[in-house]
């Protein structure tokens, strides 16, 4: 249990730590796609505001020609213009490559270069680095595409301006560049929100899913609870609390549970009558036996003694056709039992089955008819639908009063044999006939078992019969006025056969 929710928990969490680390990364990607666009941008223009004001100022008549054949590196007031650019890497080249205007940011590392009181390796480096500078930005062919420059404090993004035509002063490159700290900010700002959100939302994802997954298995927990209380048979009357919607998964599971806790007491229940039942109907005749057999022991009279072991003689034989019919039950039950299925004509098995009866009937003071007799063969046990039918019969004759009449017919219809038992005897109660069927059931325990007759699995054997050659009893019956057992069999179809 607590595994499982554990389970659920470590999967939970780390789903969610995954998307949402997905998700920071795909954030982080675009805000820093979004910053590098956006430097590039200032620089592109910036580069054209450079364009601009170096254009304007010529158009002035500020001849750039002329102040840098003076000497002057540039016009003082395109100088002071671009200077007011503050913070930009701006490099400003005629056609030859030769430099006209520097910014202040390159100026200053162009002179560290050449400052006597630094070391002369710090003085190397920031010679190195102004080359590197000057390199990229007359280096760039290809104005939409900025160039980096790694220095050694920062690195520098450059673009280009390259006019067409010379701008005045022969101006015909403008480079202008700008640290790209804002994007190590961007990284280094997702990263340490990433470490801080990080735990706390671990810890949240952890707590949320533990929480859902109790709630979820919670009903689960309590299931186990209420099944383990069902300790052994006689706590099969409880069942599971259902307690959610029957649709739902947990609500099926505990439908289906108790179905299955229901159809485990019903055949608990079934299973300890017919121990019960059986261990008492064995107990009779034994007890009936030991007096017989004591008897015999303590009389001297040869002929009560015969008497008293004819008597046991008689028990024995009832319990052997008891204990034989709870082998039969047993062996169907395991479906042990292997029916012979063959071509079996009915008619002459049934006129045999008649003439018992009728032999049976006459010492009952009853009268056996045999109103109609058709032939047809079904696929069957013989001895089987023999037992079947005489068991019928018997009931019939024994469930009916001195005088009384049995019909015993057979006929055919629709590819089936149908054999009826009908008699006129003191027929079942309305209340009664859904259970005749079942073991050890007699609608009148007493009075039967006084009368010496069956225990109650005659029928039951006779509708395993049924049922094993794939067919059916019907009964119909009044209190007082009769029974009609029916009983339908799949008739055989062969060539030849006309039934
Ligand atoms: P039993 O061995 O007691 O006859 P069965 O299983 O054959 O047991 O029959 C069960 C019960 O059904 C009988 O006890 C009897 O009460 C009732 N029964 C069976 N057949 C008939 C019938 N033809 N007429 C009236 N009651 C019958």
């Amino acid at each position: 249990m607590a595994s499982v929710r554990s389970r659920i928990t470590v999967a939970y969490s780390v789903a969610t730590i995954i998307s949402l680390s997905v998700l920071a990364v795909l954030f982080g990607v675009e805000r820093y796609v979004g910053v590098e666009q956006d430097l590039a941008e200032r620089t592109t223009r910036t580069a054209a505001l450079a364009a601009r004001v170096i254009e304007r100022q010529g158009v002035q008549g500020v001849t750039l020609d002329t102040a840098y054949a003076a000497g002057n590196m540039f016009n003082l007031g395109v100088t002071r213009v671009l200077d007011e650019l503050n913070g930009y890497y701006i490099v400003v080249a005629d056609s030859t490559g030769r430099i006209l205007y520097w910014s202040e940011p390159v100026r200053r590392i162009y002179y560290r270069g050449y400052d006597e009181t630094l070391p002369p390796a710090q003085r190397a480096l920031y010679r190195i680095e102004f080359d590197s500078i000057r390199n990229a930005a007359l280096g760039i062919v290809n104005a939409a595409t900025p160039r980096r420059v790694q220095l050694s404090t920062e690195q520098v993004l450059m673009t280009a301006h390259l006019p067409g035509q010379p701008l005045p002063g022969g101006v015909r490159r403008i480079v202008v560049g700008i640290s790209t700290q804002r994007l190590r900010d961007v990284v280094s700002e997702s990263i340490s929100l990433a470490v801080l959100a990080s735990p706390v939302l671990l810890g949240l994802s952890i707590g949320v899913a533990w929480m859902l997954s109790g709630r979820v298995l919670e009903p689960i927990d309590r299931m186990v609870d209420d099944v383990a209380a069902i300790t052994d048979g006689r706590s099969l009357h409880r069942r599971v609390v259902l307690e959610s919607e029957t649709t739902d998964e947990l609500g099926r599971l505990g439908q289906t549970v108790n179905d299955m806790i229901a159809r485990l007491e019903t055949s608990f229940s079934s299973l300890r009558r017919f121990t019960a039942d059986a261990s008492h109907e064995l107990r009779t005749p034994l007890t009936v036996i030991r007096a017989d057999v004591e008897r015999a022991m303590s009389v001297e009279d040869q002929y009560e003694k015969a008497v008293a072991l004819e008597e046991a003689l008689q028990q024995v034989s009832r319990m052997t056709g008891l204990v034989e019919s709870l082998l039969t039950l047993a062996r169907s039950d395991e479906g042990r039992f292997d029916i012979i299925r063959e071509p079996v004509p009915l008619e002459p098995l049934f006129r045999e089955v008649v003439e018992t009866a009728t032999i049976l009937g006459e010492d009952a003071g009853i009268t056996v008819t045999l109103p109609v007799i058709q032939p047809v063969t079904v696929s069957a046990d013989a001895e089987r639908l023999r037992q079947l039918f005489l068991n019928l019969a018997t009931n019939a004759i024994k469930y009916t009063p001195r005088g009384g009449m049995i019909e015993l017919s057979l006929e055919t219809r629709h590819d089936e044999a149908i054999v009826t038992v009908r008699d006129n005897g003191i027929g079942i109660a309305a209340a009664d006939l859904p259970f005749i069927f079942d073991r050890f059931w007699r609608v009148d325990t007493v009075r039967s078992r006084s009368e010496g007759s069956g225990v109650g699995l005659g029928l039951a054997i006779c509708q395993w019969i049924a049922q094993a050659h794939n067919g059916r009893i019907d009964v119909t019956s009044r209190l007082g006025r009769g029974s009609t057992f029916t009983v339908v069999l799949p008739a055989h179809r062969s060539k030849g056969e006309n039934s």
